[in-house]
């Protein structure tokens, strides 16, 4: 299988260690359960909103869009990908530190791709450490890398076409299971949490 790397770090923008954890997640992912096709559909799970998750959007087809690209806000590398016609589903955690501990200064893939060169005042050193890492983690077999354990969650509902009504108070349209209720007015979630914080 060869999976399109380029197209994925024009797709995020940069090359990083963070997004190599996602190359790899889809890569596995692509492997044991498919990609996400018309006919064979696919769901992923994922807890984090970092970086790698545009790689597991970029190769696997599943995106937030089409709404089988689910974001639990959990801060852990853990990829879900579960296929809908047979429920097969695998789970996937980063492990600690899989590229083991020679730089502690740089075992945190994640605090250097979001901080940058913060901190740094010689820009090239991060740079090249950060693209080791990557070359570190897209060489590392899958199992070193991940503990995939097969899971049975609950299969996601369909996105459905959901009824829009207006906001009393802005006037904008918004899905009714979003709407709030104060007072008995229909109300928009930003005008509902306004007028709870004037009470
Ligand atoms: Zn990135
Ligand atoms: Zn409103």
């Amino acid at each position: 299988m060869t999976l399109d790397i380029e197209g994925t770090k024009k797709f995020h923008g940069h090359s990083c260690p963070g997004l190599a954890i996602g190359i790899r997640a889809a890569e596995i992912a692509l492997r044991e359960i498919g990609p996400h096709s018309a006919d064979e559909e696919v769901v992923a799970i994922v807890e984090t909103d970092m970086c790698g998750v545009d790689a597991i959007q970029y190769l696997t087809g599943c995106t937030f869009g089409k709404g089988n690209l689910i974001h639990l806000d959990y801060g852990k590398n853990a990829f879900t990908f579960i296929r809908r016609s047979d429920g097969k589903a695998i789970r996937l955690v980063l492990r600690p530190q899989p590229w083991g501990e020679s730089r502690p200064e740089h075992n945190d893939p994640v605090s250097e791709t979001q901080n940058g060169t913060d901190g740094f005042e010689d820009a090239e050193r991060p740079r090249v450490v950060r693209q080791q890492r990557v070359q570190e983690i897209l060489d590392l077999p899958p199992d070193r890398l991940f503990d995939v354990q097969t899971v049975t969650p609950r299969i996601p509902a369909k996105a459905r076409v959901r009824e829009s009504i207006r906001c009393e108070v802005c006037g904008e349209m918004v899905m009714e299971t979003r709407a709030r209720l104060m007072g008995g007015r229909k109300l928009c979630i930003p005008c509902f949490e306004a007028g709870e914080n004037r009470l």
